[in-house]
């Protein structure tokens, strides 16, 4: 219980996006209140949701973000949002690398 409960707060604090969509919309269509949280998201839920092409084609929007600050501005947490995201997209391309190929 320990370990879970040490992971749990490993995992939740810092730079943890709480999904609440305060900095939407984002003029370059990043999806942010799930982009921030990809690397949570890819391991505590149905993974499966966020392989699609769709997914794949949305994370891929972070190398479009213009750096408007906007999210960063809204984010009650103050999240260095585009920061973030470069964490989570590296992230999202490794773990689909690691994916056994069909
Ligand atoms: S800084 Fe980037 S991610 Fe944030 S709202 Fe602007 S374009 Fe979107
Ligand atoms: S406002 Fe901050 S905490 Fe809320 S979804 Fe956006 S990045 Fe996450």
């Amino acid at each position: 219980m320990r370990r879970v409960i040490a992971r749990d707060r490993a995992e939740l604090a810092g730079d943890f996006c709480r999904g609440c969509g305060y900095c939407l919309p984002c003029p370059a269509g990043i999806p942010i209140s799930q982009a921030a949280r990809m690397s949570l998201l890819l391991r505590r839920t149905l993974v499966s949701r966020f392989l699609t092409d769709e997914w794949k084609r949305d994370m891929a929007k972070i190398r479009e973000c213009q750096k408007c600050g906007h999210c960063r501005e809204q984010c009650p947490d103050e999240l260095d949002t585009p920061s973030l995201f470069k964490m989570m997209l590296a992230d999202y391309e490794e773990f689909l690398e690691k994916l056994p190929q069909d």
